[in-house]
């Protein structure tokens, strides 16, 4: 592939011919760009993702909530998103295109320096630049603000808006959640679920979506809980490939990997809190099937925070087609959102220490499903090379299709005991799929395509010896397992507990 765009274009069609996913939508009629919808196996990677998600933030103490995706506006006045969540929009005086006015700018003037410009200062700097509409030439009109949310209206009159992120609707809950921690924090919750963001003609596909799924972890807890975090020791002494903020400002690329415990001594993360939190999100990036090949840890600059954030830091992952793309972002909030929800609720939002009331901090991890999704397609595609076809290396634990079940031939002898097998992998829990129509050859193509690690094979071999033959996706080498013991195998093969190699 010559240039990133090829790349990209191929594995939107890709995901288009193969059923990962589909759009903009509603696509017959026209579609609407920020919306997708997933097929079949994009459902598939999908579910996998969030199980693993979901199961990280479990094993490290986080009780999952769900929350209406609808509020009122006053809960958005409270979060400060009705006045703060927006962009600077500059409308074309001739076609009436809308366009981001900073992303203009730097798209045509890479070299002007905006960031923290106003809108009547972003209208000065595209008439002195030049700057004209990108689709017509014309001129372009003022810069004004525009409101990301999506806006709608409960019952008749009742003004709401669709949540442009999960994370608000948790902090609502705070004095249930208290009382559920039995009055003790630290406290730990999460949710996955849809959030709306109104993005001004969004583009990058899968990557800048107007409606997302989106995962929020949440920690609340004390200043004195910052400093004292007993499970700082679990992790000390596994390492990270971190991009601290000093060293960006002397060279963009330089990847550090050291210890947890050695970047905590040199300060690049303030607390152990916080640091493990970071971890935490590593970690989850890895439980998806990140590597640190493809993984870096950076930290915000401190003109790029926002003005609650003591500290950020983002997950990004890299890929052929965007080159790094920003995942996820882990935000050490302090008590900025409990403090607004406490004044505008007029509801208490705090626990006793020392006999006086202290609204907790909160350290959170963001970030939504679809991006490591399309990333995990862009990281696992091999072109064709050595294969007839271009296939998927997917991480086996998260491939959308975990094992494929074939009967040589669709006679009964071999289909009864095939689907048997089938039927018991299907149960022990891994996502299976069944094919008997086309030679093996092209049944084994269509599973490289889709990034299936495991075939297997029943055969007439298999009515004489009791054995079936385990297919490799990496290595296309193939070996006999017992009937009796292919259930384990797979199982152990899928998990990582084994590997093909140590069954030759
Ligand atoms: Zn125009």
């Amino acid at each position: 592939m010559s240039t990133e765009k090829d790349f990209t274009e191929l594995i939107f069609g890709l995901s288009k011919k193969r059923g990962f996913f589909w759009g903009p939508s509603p696509e017959i009629y026209g579609g609407s760009s920020g919306f997708y919808d997933l097929g079949p196996l994009g459902k598939l990677l999908k579910n996998r993702l969030e199980s693993r998600i979901r199961s990280a933030f479990v094993r490290s103490g986080f009780w999952e909530v769900e929350c209406p995706t609808v509020s009122p506006a006053i809960v958005w006045k409270a979060s400060g998103h009705l006045d703060g969540f927006i962009d600077p929009v500059t409308k074309c005086t001739k076609c009436g295109q809308a366009f981001r006015a900073d992303t203009l700018i730097e798209e045509q003037a890479p070299e002007a320096h905006i960031k923290g410009l106003d809108t009547e200062q972003l209208t000065e700097k595209i008439k002195e630049l030049g700057i004209t509409c990108p689709a017509c030439g014309s001129e372009l009109g003022p810069v004004q603000q525009y409101n990301l949310m999506l806006k709608t209206r409960v019952g008749l009159d009742t003004e709401a808006y669709l949540r442009p992120e999960t994370a608000t609707t948790t902090y609502l809950l705070f004095k249930r959640l208290l009382t559920f921690f039995r009055d003790r924090l630290p406290g730990s919750v999460f949710q996955i679920g849809k959030a709306y963001r109104n993005e001004i003609s969004p583009r990058q596909g899968m990557l800048r979506l107007r409606e997302f799924t989106q995962v929020e972890g949440q920690i609340f807890l004390l200043d004195s809980h910052e400093v004292d975090w007993p499970q700082f020791d679990d992790i000390a002494d596994e390492t990270m490939p971190i991009v601290p903020y000093q060293v960006q400002e002397r060279d963009e690329d330089t990847v550090i990997t050291m210890t947890m415990k050695e970047a905590l001594e040199k300060k690049h993360f303030q607390t152990p809190a916080y640091a493990w939190c970071v971890y935490l999100a590593y970690s989850i990036f890895r439980d998806m099937g990140f590597t640190d090949e493809t993984m870096r840890l950076r930290q915000h600059l401190p003109t790029e925070r926002a003005h609650y954030a003591a500290d950020a830091w983002d997950v990004e992952i890299h890929t052929r087609s965007f080159g790094w793309v920003e995942c996820c972002g882990i935000h050490d909030r302090g008590n900025y959102d409990l403090t607004r929800h406490q004044e505008f609720s007029k509801e208490k939002l705090s626990v006793k220490v020392d006999k006086r009331p202290v609204v907790p901090n909160v350290l959170e991890i963001a970030f939504g499903v679809e991006r490591p999704l399309y990333c995990l397609i862009d990281n696992a595609y091999v072109s064709k090379d050595d294969r007839d076809t271009a296939w998927l290396r997917f991480p086996p634990e998260v491939a959308p299709i975990q094992v494929a079940v074939f009967p040589l031939m669709g006679k009964s002898e071999l289909m009864t005991p095939a689907k048997d097998i089938y039927d018991r992998i299907q149960d022990s829990g891994l996502i299976t799929y069944f094919d008997k129509s086309g030679s093996i050859g092209r049944r084994y193509r269509r599973q490289d395509e889709i990034g299936t690690p495991f075939c297997i094979t029943i055969d007439y071999q298999t009515l004489e010896d009791k054995t079936v033959t385990v297919r490799d996706r990496d290595t296309m080498k193939q070996v006999r397992v017992g009937v009796d013991d292919i259930v384990s195998v797979v199982t152990d093969l899928v998990h990582g507990r084994r590997a093909f190699s140590s069954l030759q």
